[in-house]
């Protein structure tokens, strides 16, 4: 027999209003103290569990690193291919051409530039030793429980070809996660933090929460294991890979004409920051991705810039007037995905 509308009332349970059909008793429910159940409401546990698979991975190459006694080692390498003189080289050399030619003109001091000078401190000092273990972790995650994706054959391919294959097939990678960060709420709680910022400027690539690169790493090994499960790419491959990424966030209006067609370019990039059109522009170097998935808009030439940020800030942002110091500020803002939002 079905039970009609007539048949049941409302029963508080934990807050939530569920019906009882009449008749039937309704258990006592052990409620949770008060505080301790507003605490953990409070509180993401999607979030915890991105920080956990990140602790996994971590787990697996540091264990890994310490049996082969490489450690250290490997640390160094990271650090030498993501921390480059070239890159230093490309930030400083962008910074100057930002002061001279700057999209948007703003004081050398502003509030956007500062905090993400504390992104950069935080990037040399955690996010590298971070990443090259992700990308350890990852590999030998990969290669352990999906070693059926090596493609072996490839092995026989001159160095010529099937490197500049991987890379092109780790950019698509990127793009995905990317574009996963956008279409996933638990990952976009994460990135969020990168799209937050009003004051774009070079020093913004290095704005990112330090658990937004886990699905980026977990993605973007899986064709290099695929296609070179014996070969390595050369540093100063991924370097220059990482120098392209990290120019986009330039505070200029170079949008590098014909080239930005295909290469993700300063005013190109810009355009996915817009409050307005971060469904768009997902490219990490390569634009190629956005126009098979229809999702690329070159910018136009009158060469407007628009203002970049989120509506409505969700994310706690320096150029709030009432935010707290920047060093505070910075805890908030890296805390702030695994608080609940309201
Ligand atoms: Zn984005
Ligand atoms: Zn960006």
């Amino acid at each position: 027999m079905s039970v009609t509308q007539s048949q049941v009332r409302p029963a508080r349970v934990e807050g939530i209003e569920r019906p009882i059909p009449v008749g039937q008793v309704a258990t006592p429910v052990r409620r949770r103290p008060a505080v301790l159940s507003a605490s953990w409401r409070r509180l993401c546990a999607t979030s915890f569990a991105v920080a956990g698979i990140t602790g996994l991975i971590v787990w697996v190459a540091v264990s890994q690193l310490i049996r082969q006694g490489q450690l250290e080692a490997v640390l160094s390498a990271g650090r030498a291919e993501l921390a480059a003189p070239l890159l230093v080289a490309l930030v400083v050399g962008t910074g100057i051409c930002e002061r001279l030619w700057p999209a948007e003109r703003r004081p050398i001091m502003a509030r956007g530039h500062v905090q993400d000078v504390c992104y950069l401190a935080l990037h040399a000092i955690f996010v590298i030793p971070l990443m090259t273990l992700l990308s350890v972790g990852a590999a030998a995650l990969i290669s352990d429980h999906l070693h059926w994706i090596e493609l072996r054959w490839t092995q026989n391919w001159p160095l010529w070809l099937v490197v500049p294959v991987t890379i092109v097939a780790m950019d698509g990678a990127n793009w995905l996660a990317h574009y996963a960060d956008h279409r996933l709420g638990p990952l976009w709680r994460f990135h969020a933090l990168h799209h937050s910022q009003e004051e774009l400027s070079v020093l913004t690539s290095f704005r990112a929460h330090p658990l937004m690169h886990t699905t980026g790493f977990l993605l973007a090994t899986v064709p290099v294991v695929a296609l070179m499960p014996t070969r390595a790419i050369a540093p100063v491959l991924i370097t220059i890979y990482v120098c392209i990424g990290t120019l986009q966030h330039a505070n200029l209006r170079w949008s590098f004409g014909p080239v930005g067609r295909v290469i993700v370019s300063p005013a190109y990039h810009r355009l996915h920051h817009a409050a307005d059109v971060q469904h768009a522009n997902l490219g990490v170097v390569l634009t190629i991705w956005d126009v098979l998935a229809g999702r690329a808009r070159f910018p136009a030439r009158d060469g407007v810039v628009g203002r970049t940020g989120l509506d409505g800030r969700p994310v706690p942002v320096e150029q709030d007037a009432a935010s707290h110091s920047l060093p505070l500020l910075l805890a908030e803002q890296l805390i702030e995905p695994f608080q609940a939002r309201g």
